[in-house]
């Protein structure tokens, strides 16, 4: 993947907590323009690193860069309005409001005025309508988000990321707790938005689902990059094989 430009890269990155080398001089690279995976046996680093990368947590050591600029050390809202959407691994919504008031949310009005000015909410209203359309939850948009399903919630999660139309979009384990049919619609969605422009990249612990949707896989183990390459690559590695089955 030489000539593919690259959106993300990592070097020597590290996280400690207390005597646990969570992240453990992580360097690593994702393109734009692909569905770049993230796997790992449990415990390997992969949330750390997320929250490294999304600035949730501040690394102990190393850079990360984004779009070729340096933003180690970053806020997350400092990050984000660099172009990085994200989701998270537990599921963010807000319980007691609505799945389409949920959608709402994640809309920063520029100000207060604009957010009253009526054409302005109608088109946010409209837009929020579309997108849980997309997810496939748009017969739920008044129901209360702690009434819908566990799955439900993780794909209004996913609209309400995909509202601020972020190019670059990370999820931590989008399918985890996320039934079969759910998570083919999560695939089938992530595949379109891909289509159509956007750059992931999914940490995930379903490797069926990252061997089938990715076009370049990174493996951790122990909090640093163990192999890298297409999914053809990464699965007949034999570092890879050890890693999961603790050989
Ligand atoms: P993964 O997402 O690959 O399962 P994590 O990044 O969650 O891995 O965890 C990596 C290691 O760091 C684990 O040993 C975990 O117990 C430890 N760890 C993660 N977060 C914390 C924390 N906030 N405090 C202490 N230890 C942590
Ligand atoms: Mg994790």
């Amino acid at each position: 993947m030489s000539e593919t430009p690259v959106i993300l890269q990592t070097r020597d990155l590290r996280k400690s907590f207390g005597g646990v080398h969570a992240v453990d001089g992580a360097t690593t690279t994702f393109y734009e323009g692909k569905i770049n995976g993230l796997i790992g046996p449990n415990g390997s680093g992969k949330t750390t690193f997320f929250n490294c990368v999304t600035g949730m947590i501040r690394p102990d050591s190393g850079t990360i860069t984004m779009h070729g600029r340096n933003v180690t050390g970053w806020a997350p809202h400092r990050i984000a309005r660099a172009g990085l959407g994200r989701s998270f691994q537990l599921c963010r919504v807000f319980p007691r409001m609505t799945v389409l008031e949920n959608m709402l949310a994640a809309v920063q009005p520029a100000s207060l005025r604009e957010y009253i000015g009526n054409a302005h909410h109608r088109r946010t209203v409209e837009r929020a309508r579309a997108m849980l359309e997309r997810v496939g939850i748009d017969h739920l948009e008044n129901s209360e988000a702690r009434d819908i399903s566990y799955g439900q919630q993780k794909l209004l999660e996913l609209g309400s990321t995909l509202m601020t139309d972020p190019p670059f979009v990370m999820l931590d384990e989008p399918a985890g707790g996320v039934n079969p049919s759910l998570i083919e619609r999560i695939a089938v969605l992530v595949r379109e938005l891909n289509s159509e422009g956007t750059t992931f990249l999914i940490v995930e612990h379903n490797m069926d689902l990252i061997m089938s949707l990715c076009d370049q896989i990174v493996v951790f183990d122990r909090g640093a990059q163990i192999a890298a390459g297409t999914p053809d690559v990464v699965q007949s590695d034999p570092k890879v094989l050890e890693a999961y089955l603790g050989v």
